[in-house]
């Protein structure tokens, strides 16, 4: 007789939904993967989905800190490897978001030795426990971390600012994914300013999206409420009244998940604003 707690064969890879895993990545450090990894993270588990986000940034290990998680980690990938816990025990759940979780990959450089294989294993893993978006918040760098965090992705969100130089590195990193199987990539532009493109002292999105000639997922403002949220450890996407850049993050949010309508269908008192994001970023209307 069949086991009434398991589904028959058949149901089951119907009952798990198909997984979206993206790794967020960059080439150069510093340019927003966590900060966009904890913000798109949230945004999607706020439109219903079940999310986990992987730390994969060993030793400036942060992503915990910018969802207020920090107090809460007591087991990493590392003890699960280990055989000292459990997947679920090291999968936090966010505190505003029960649909939300964090899994560190390790909490120190010590304790780092993390195959492809094994990343591969626990992604996985988590794809059965129903999780519909795995972010894989990538090192700075393009050496075994990097090589680790890209293997279980099959999606990427390149993250770059405005700057040649982290310009020249995406381009690499684009090459690298490709080298890796790894086609569906997609641009996010952080920091971006729009009083300096107007001054001609700074590339438009649209001059670097045709750089790098990767589609566009969004771009998002410089702004100050980015360092005061990751400080307090609330992302900016949490606030009651919404910063242009926690605007940009939900927008580029609602592109991940597929929503293209999004400009068009707005009819909320924020259609100035988003109307404005859109002409100052792209230089052109909607
Ligand atoms: P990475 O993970 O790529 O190393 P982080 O997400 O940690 O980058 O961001 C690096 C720093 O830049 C952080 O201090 C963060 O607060 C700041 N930052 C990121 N995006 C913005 C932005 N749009 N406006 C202002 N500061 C930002
Ligand atoms: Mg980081």
């Amino acid at each position: 007789m069949e086991n009434p707690k398991l589904l028959p064969k058949n149901e089951i890879s119907n009952s798990v939904p198909n997984s979206r895993i993206i790794v967020i990545t960059s080439g150069k450090g510093g340019v927003g993967k966590t900060t966009a990894t904890a913000n798109l993270g949230m945004s999607i588990a706020r439109l219903g989905y079940k999310v986990a986000l992987i730390d994969a940034d060993i030793g400036l290990r942060n992503l915990d800190l910018l969802l207020g998680l920090e107090n809460r980690i007591l087991y990493t990938a590392m003890d699960i490897l280990e055989g000292q816990c459990r997947l679920d025990q090291a999968l936090i759940r966010d505190k505003h978001w029960k649909n939300l979780s964090l899994l560190s990959i390790s909490k120190n450089r010590q304790r780092y030795n993390v195959t492809r294989k094994n990343m591969e294993n626990l992604v996985n893993s988590i794809c059965s426990l129903g999780y519909h978006f795995i972010l894989i918040d990538c090192p700075a760098g393009i050496d075994v971390g990097f090589i680790n965090a890209i293997s279980p992705a099959e999606e990427a969100l390149i993250v770059t600012t405005p700057e040649i130089t982290a310009i020249r590195d995406a381009d690499r990193v684009a090459g690298l994914l490709e080298a890796n199987g790894i086609y569906n990539a997609k641009l996010l532009v952080n920091r971006v300013r729009p009083d300096m493109i107007q001054q001609n002292d700074m590339m438009s999105v649209r001059d670097v999206q045709e750089m790098l000639g990767i589609p566009l997922l969004g771009a998002i403002p410089e702004d100050n409420h980015v360092i005061i949220s990751t400080n307090r450890g609330e992302p900016l996407v949490l606030k009651k009244k919404l910063t242009l850049s926690g605007i940009a993050f939900e927008n580029a949010a609602r592109r991940l998940i597929g929503k293209q309508d999004y400009f068009i269908d707005l009819t909320t008192p924020y259609k100035g604003v988003f109307q404005k994001v859109q002409e100052f970023f792209l230089g052109y209307e909607a």
